[in-house]
């Protein structure tokens, strides 16, 4: 088969190339971002690389004529953006969604839409099953606009599911492993090994009792690629991660733990991390009985050996970087 994934050169997107190249499959990769991700995948024969926007609407016709299945990845992601530039959030992530499914809509192709966990916003529910409500805050509030861009991408996929297309959509519970963005940025666990790789402080925001499910990426690719394989799946909405549950607290003791080091953790105010416009969710637990009866996947990774397998390989990264002649000749100029 031919996939097409935009936003492939993620981090979810990465590893899904990866993992259809490895099932035999060729592989179109459309992104605009950092080739980071990617490089290792640049020399195969079966991937192609498109450095372009899902904005720019006849590449995207061009691409989805020639494949069988189109995984839609790409979108602005990621707090530091919700709440720095909400514009480019919503209109990528609206208007780039739009683009993708009218040419699939045009050339009948089947579509897999990433959608987020953030679509429940704060309902108190827990579990959230597939159809439960969305609870969100006031618009003045940037840090939803991620949340409501998503789900508005997900009512186009209904919309077009509704004219005929086939259309799947995956809700991701904190994805993480190798590869996952820049340590120091981005997600907590980033974050979290980004200071401990530099011999400072963990820092839990308020008590740390606040809780997410973290999913191993393994895990989250095999319920991705069962969802755009399975006709089963088509037109339906999963939530794909780990009923497990993980307060920040037990992340960054376990986090230490694995690291082998003594790094201290701190407990820090919300604001400081985050300013005053965010809202943090208590609880994020998802039913994931649809993946495991529809997708037939069941995520089996403990979090302890997910962590360990992360941790080695941004300790790789770390020292692969810092060993460039370019990065070494700036320590050696005092720059860094
Ligand atoms: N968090 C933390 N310390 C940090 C960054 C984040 O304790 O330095 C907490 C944050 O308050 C949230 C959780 O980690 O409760 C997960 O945050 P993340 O941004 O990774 O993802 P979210 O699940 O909130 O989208």
């Amino acid at each position: 088969m031919h996939i097409l994934i935009t936003g492939g050169a993620g981090f979810i997107g990465s590893h899904l190339c990866e993992a259809f190249l490895n099932r035999g499959d060729q592989v179109t990769c459309l992104d605009m971002g950092s080739r980071r991700k990617i490089e290792h995948l640049m020399d195969h024969p079966r991937f192609r690389y498109v450095h372009d926007s899902v904005l720019n609407a006849p590449m995207v016709d061009a691409l989805v004529t020639r494949a069988d299945l189109i995984y839609h990845l790409a979108a602005v992601v990621g707090v530091e953006h919700y709440v720095a530039d909400p514009y480019n959030v919503l209109n990528v992530n609206v208007n780039g969604t739009q683009e993708v499914l009218k040419a699939a809509y045009r050339h009948d192709k089947k579509v897999v839409f990433s959608s987020t966990s953030e679509v429940y916003g704060r309902n108190p529910k827990i579990p959230w099953s597939e159809d439960d409500d969305r609870v969100l805050g006031s618009t003045a509030i940037d840090r939803w606009c991620y949340s409501t861009s998503k789900a508005v991408g997900e009512h186009f996929c209904h919309a077009f599911g509704r004219m005929g297309l086939p259309v799947v959509i995956t809700r991701y519970f904190n994805a993480y492993g190798p590869r996952l963005d820049a340590l120091d940025r981005g997600r907590v666990i980033t974050i979290f090994l980004g200071q401990i790789l530099a011999g400072k402080p963990v820092t839990v925001v308020g008590d740390g009792s606040q809780t997410r499910c973290f999913t191993y990426i393994d895990d989250v690719i095999r319920a991705t690629m069962a969802a755009g394989l399975l006709d089963e799946a088509v037109g339906g909405v999963f939530n794909i991660g780990t009923d497990r549950e993980t307060t920040i607290r037990e992340l960054a003791e376990t986090m230490v733990r694995v690291s082998g080091t003594d790094t201290e953790i701190v407990y820090v105010p919300q604001e400081s991390v985050y300013g005053s416009s965010y809202e943090d969710i208590q609880r994020r637990v998802p039913d994931i009985t649809r993946m495991r009866e529809i997708l037939g996947v069941s995520p089996d990774t403990s979090l302890e050996d997910g962590l360990r397998a992360t941790y080695e390989y941004f300790l790789a990264e770390r020292n692969r970087i810092s060993s460039e002649p370019r990065f070494r000749s700036m320590v050696e100029r005092g720059r860094t």
